[in-house]
């Protein structure tokens, strides 16, 4: 045992701090700060999402591009997703992690849904009155009046009906 004032030998110094001091978490969502920070600065809406893998991979990263390809919908959120299932030529994510920057809104909520991702994590909550903002479209049902709801089926219903059946029952008979 050296004495007290011994000159610090280097080879019993404590090793430095690992580079993953962030948790994964942090990390992942230091990358939607980046993301959504590069989306501003191209004058889009600063929202940044990253997804991981269930290995810990990361799929995608990807910022707000509504302006850059001209589709409203192009949200941080989704941009990751579909990024991410061309990534690994799967429709779905099952096992991953979305972390996105904002609150997602009820599209992208229901995007995460459709891919069947396991989490996700958020840093700014969504203003409540950004959503009650939004007006969503009157959608009703063909050759109903908006005040009344009549049970008489339109004529074209039963084709669309009809068209998805035959399908999911071509699938069952593949299974
Ligand atoms: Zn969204």
């Amino acid at each position: 045992m050296p004495p007290a004032d011994a000159p610090a030998n280097p080879n019993t110094l404590p090793s430095p701090l690992p580079c993953d001091f962030l948790s994964d978490d942090s990390s992942r969502m230091l990358l939607t700060l980046v993301a959504a920070a590069d989306a501003g600065a191209a004058g889009e809406t600063p929202v940044g999402a990253v997804i991981r893998d269930a290995l810990g991979w990361t799929l995608a990263s990807a910022g707000n591009a509504c302006l850059a390809v001209g589709d409203p919908t192009a949200h941080a959120e989704l941009q990751a997703l579909r990024q991410a299932a061309r990534r690994i030529q799967r429709q779905r994510l099952p096992g991953c992690t979305l972390y996105v920057s904002l609150e997602p809104c009820p599209l992208c909520q229901a995007a995460m849904e459709s891919f069947r991702v396991e989490h996700a994590l958020y840093l700014a909550s969504r203003p409540p009155e950004a959503l009650e903002a939004r007006r969503p479209t009157p959608t009703r049902r063909m050759g109903c009046s908006e005040t009344s709801d009549s049970p008489d089926s339109p004529p074209l219903s039963p084709a669309a009906g009809a068209l998805l059946t035959i399908f999911f029952e071509s699938l069952r008979q593949h299974c």
